[in-house]
């Protein structure tokens, strides 16, 4: 019983730990990605830190299955070339990444106009 308590609380621990990591990054993203035929046969894992706007991660290649890693600056829409077989490998947009992502721009815009603001209020 004792036992089983611990066991629980660990996992709480590891869950919150997970949560702390997760605000590190502005964009995390883990998605199934479709071949010319339309299957989902690669995948693409990215994450971009807050403090960076390079993009990390790795990938399989939907048409020649080939593994690579994603080291590269982050943009929209996200793609990566195949080291392999040159094909390009769009990242899917997902309506709740595209939420998270409007959420993140307002915050951004709300920090500006703080920013200005502090500007104006020093100035006068
Ligand atoms: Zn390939």
């Amino acid at each position: 019983m004792q036992c089983k308590l611990r066991n629980l609380r660990s996992d709480t621990q590891d869950f919150s730990q997970q949560e702390y990591t997760m605000s590190q990054f502005k964009f995390v993203s883990n998605r199934s990605v479709k071949n010319e035929k339309g299957e989902e046969t690669g995948k693409i894992k990215i994450f971009v830190k807050a403090d960076s706007n390079k993009a990390e991660g790795d990938y399989k290649c939907p048409e020649c299955l080939n593994e690579g890693k994603i080291n590269q600056e982050f943009s929209r829409p996200f793609s990566v070339i195949c080291q392999k077989c040159n094909f390009k490998i769009n990242l899917p947009k997902l309506k709740e990444e595209m939420k998270k992502e409007k959420n993140a721009e307002k915050k951004k815009r709300q920090a500006e106009i703080m920013e200005q603001a502090k500007k104006l209020a020093e100035q006068g």
